[in-house]
Parts: structure tokens; C-alpha cells; sequence
């Protein structure tokens, strides 16, 4: 048989509820800082694609933000890529955690013993569960999902990582690449350097703020030895605009001294960032800014 007819390839969508540790494992897995992890829940707000190559497969993750309470619409289109990522995959990895309770879990349960599409139950976090506690928790979803294969895992211990691995390859279907086998993800430089922006903001911010929060990057400019990034951040409220900034600008610098740190160690070359904040009233609601955010 020829390379066409024997090469695998599929989408394997990763669900669960917020703060489960799905960004976490689909980075274990890829092996780079795609998508952006703090322990603040909605921290992914796109879906992003990463990518694992061989010479006779190719898998494509999907990590989906998770289902919550649909009180603004920014969170409802959230939901509705959730919903999605249990239609279009091939394989759906479900995490769940020691923590999860049990109306999160009920919002996936019903969808996923309906699906055609193999289930893989993660339970993850277990550097943080007794034995006991675990062989509980096995036993309660192997219950509430009869059809799924159950594996305990430590995303960030990268405890038991490869079996999952090895069992998706096995389940993949035949297939040509989706992706050139050369690409790491789907995402471009722009959208991960304003994730970066992102990710230091939840980190240093409080309450709303972070929430509000919206990157553009205004220009990606690579020269040999630099590149050249002006980012435009855009807020809700001028009071907002003043937390950002902080005393003296001195909050704001520090986002990008930080931000720029992470830049030149992902890009591996010298960044020079400028920030500018701009005020952008009720973008979270706006359905015209969502879809030129980049929201469908
Ligand atoms: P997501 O919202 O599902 O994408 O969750 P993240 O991947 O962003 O992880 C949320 C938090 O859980 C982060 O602080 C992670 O470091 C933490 N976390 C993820 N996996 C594990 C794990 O296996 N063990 C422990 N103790 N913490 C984890
Ligand atoms: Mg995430």
C-alpha cells in the first residue's frame, strides 16, 4: 500500500468545564505554550488548533473554551463552540477534575452518550487525589458514561500522558493531513503574541477587568534581528482604562516588560512592544465587535 492509503488524520476536540486543566494537556500533548493558562476560568476564549506530526499521522487537537452560564452574549458564543467541538470531532476527550461538580458535568453528559463519536474520559488532576478517591471517581463515570474509555491523568505532571496518546493514534481514522505536516497550529504569530498580552493581564488584574479586556495587534513588523509589535488594548470603561495604566504608567509597564519577556522567548528573537490602551464601550455585547474580534 502507498503513503495516501495508510495515513491517519482527525480532529480531537477537548471539552470540559473551565480551569480543568484542557489548555494544560493540549500543551502537554503538542509540546509548546499554545494556549494560554492561568488558573482564572474562560482563560481560552478561542478555539485553537495544535497540531501533532508523524510521518503516517496527523492529529489535530482542538482546545474549546468551556460551557458557562450564557449571561452575556460573549459567553453564549463560547457555549455554542463547546456544542460544536462534541459534533465535529472525531475523537472527544472529556476532562474532568476531583472538583467538578455535578450540574457542570450534566450540561455534557446527555451529549455525549448520544454521540457516535468515541469518548475518552480524562480524569485529571490526580497528583491532587487519594487512590481511594480516585478508584470513586472512576467508578462514578464509568456509570454516567458507559461507552467511554476511562483514563486518569496529571496534565501538568505529564503523568500518563503518552497511553492517551497512543490510544488516539489507534483510534484515528484513515486520512490525508488536514494541515501542512510542517505547521504547529492554525493560529498566526499576531493572535498568539496578543495572547501573551492577555495572559499577563489575568495574571495581575482583579475582578473585571481582565474580562474586559480585548488585544488588537495593530502591527507585526519581522525584521532580521527585531520585530516590531504595536498592540492596541482595547477596555470598556475609562476607570478601567486608569486600573490598567496604573500610578506613573507603572502597572502598564510592567504588563509589557512581561509580556515582551514571553515574546522573545516564544519567537526566539528581540521585541520591541508598544501598548497604547483605548476605552471601547460595551464590546462584550456589541455583536458587530465580537464578529470584528474575531467571535463568530
Ligand atoms: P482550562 O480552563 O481547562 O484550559 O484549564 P487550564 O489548562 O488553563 O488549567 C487551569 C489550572 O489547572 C492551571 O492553574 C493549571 O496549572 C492547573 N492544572 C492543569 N492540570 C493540572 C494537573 O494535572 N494537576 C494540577 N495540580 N493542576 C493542574
Ligand atoms: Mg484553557
Amino acid at each position: 500500500m502507498n503513503k495516501e492509503n495508510t495515513h491517519k488524520a482527525g480532529f480531537v476536540n477537548i471539552i470540559g468545564k473551565p480551569n480543568v486543566g484542557k489548555s494544560t494537556l493540549m500543551n502537554a500533548m503538542v509540546g509548546e505554550k499554545l494556549s494560554i493558562i492561568t488558573s482564572k476560568a474562560q482563560t481560552t476564549r478561542h478555539r485553537i488548533h495544535g497540531m501533532v506530526n508523524e510521518e503516517n499521522y496527523q492529529i489535530v487537537f482542538s482546545d474549546t473554551p468551556g460551557i458557562l452560564d450564557p449571561a452575556y452574549k460573549l459567553q453564549e458564543s463560547m457555549l455554542k463552540s463547546a456544542r460544536a467541538a462534541i459534533s465535529d470531532a472525531d475523537i472527544i476527550l472529556y476532562i474532568t477534575d476531583p472538583y467538578e461538580r455535578q450540574e457542570e458535568s450534566d450540561l455534557y453528559i446527555d451529549k455525549l452518550n448520544k454521540t457516535e463519536t468515541p469518548v475518552i474520559l480524562l480524569i485529571n488532576k490526580v497528583d491532587q487525589s487519594s487512590q481511594e478517591d480516585l478508584e470513586v471517581l472512576v467508578e462514578k463515570w464509568h456509570q454516567l458514561l458507559p461507552k467511554a474509555e476511562i483514563l486518569p491523568i496529571s496534565a501538568l505532571k505529564k503523568f500518563n500522558i503518552k497511553p492517551v496518546l497512543s490510544r488516539i493514534i489507534e483510534l484515528l481514522p484513515l486520512s490525508p493531513p488536514y494541515y501542512p505536516k510542517d505547521m504547529l497550529t492554525d493560529k498566526s504569530e499576531r493572535f498568539f503574541t496578543g495572547e501573551m498580552i492577555r495572559e499577563r493581564i489575568l495574571v495581575h488584574y482583579k475582578k473585571e477587568v481582565p474580562y474586559s479586556v480585548e488585544i488588537e495587534i495593530e502591527t507585526f513588523k519581522e525584521e532580521e534581528t527585531i520585530i516590531r509589535i504595536r498592540a492596541i488594548i482595547y477596555v470598556e470603561r475609562d476607570t478601567q482604562k486608569g486600573i490598567l495604566i496604573g500610578h506613573q504608567g507603572n502597572a502598564l509597564k510592567r504588563i509589557g516588560r512581561e509580556s515582551r519577556l514571553e515574546m522573545e522567548a516564544f519567537f526566539q528573537k528581540k521585541v520591541f512592544l508598544e501598548m497604547q490602551v483605548k476605552v471601547q464601550k460595551d464590546w462584550r455585547s456589541n455583536e458587530k465587535n465580537l464578529k470584528n474580534f474575531g467571535y463568530r
